[in-house]
């Protein structure tokens, strides 16, 4: 089972995962963890992405369609995944697609955590402000985010009514605590 978590920074994505990582064995993929980690090796592409990130653009659909094609063939992947983070563009989309189809696979589902954009700034600038600087992520400041939400807005948000005009989209309400959230996304994916 391969599926897509959409919402913006901060919509509880990444907590989501890892619990379907247990509940379903399938694997989370994270371009942002993967990136970060990229920056932390110093590889070439790390060194790359690190001025974008911390800037809070996007690095390039070609960077991230590679990183993405090359993990979906680990053998921990046979039983499906949870892309995090990705795809964040339309054409992220698009190359996502033939890129499965390219390799059989496709995507079962695609969800939309559904937030108030105005709490959400709220929870992650409070989290921010209590978090001691050593042990912050380098693009978690406010300036940062502001900048992460804009582009949220203008490249991300396009992919809904893409991935609503495909049917496949469906929405669980982000607002709502950890295990109701889940509860909702189980519901989905064991129907
Ligand atoms: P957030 O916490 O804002 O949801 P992530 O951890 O998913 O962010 O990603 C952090 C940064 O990594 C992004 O701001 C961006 O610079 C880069 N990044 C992650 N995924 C992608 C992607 N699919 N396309 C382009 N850039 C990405």
């Amino acid at each position: 089972m391969n599926l897509i978590l959409l919402g913006p920074p901060g919509a509880g994505k990444g907590t989501q995962a890892k619990r379907l990582e247990d509940k379903f064995g399938i694997v989370q993929l994270s371009t942002g963890d993967m990136l970060r980690a990229a920056v932390a090796s110093g590889s070439e592409l790390g060194k790359k992405a690190k001025a974008i990130m911390d800037a809070g653009d996007l690095v390039s659909d070609e960077i991230v369609v590679a990183m993405i094609s090359e993990r979906v063939d680990q053998p921990d992947c046979a039983k499906g995944f949870i892309l995090d983070g990705f795809p964040r563009t339309v054409p992220q989309a698009k190359a996502l697609d033939a890129m499965l189809a390219e390799k059989g696979l496709r995507i079962d589902h695609v969800i939309e955590l559904a937030v108030d954009e105005q709490i959400l700034f709220e929870r992650i600038r409070t989290r921010v402000a209590e978090t001691p600087e050593s042990e912050r992520r380098a693009d978690d400041n406010e300036e940062t985010l502001r900048n992460r939400l804009g582009v949220y807005h203008e490249q991300t948000a396009p992919i809904i009514p893409y991935y609503k005009d495909t049917g496949a989209l469906k929405s669980v309400d982000g607002m709502a605590g950890i295990d109701e959230v889940s509860g909702q996304l189980e519901a989905i994916l064991s129907d």
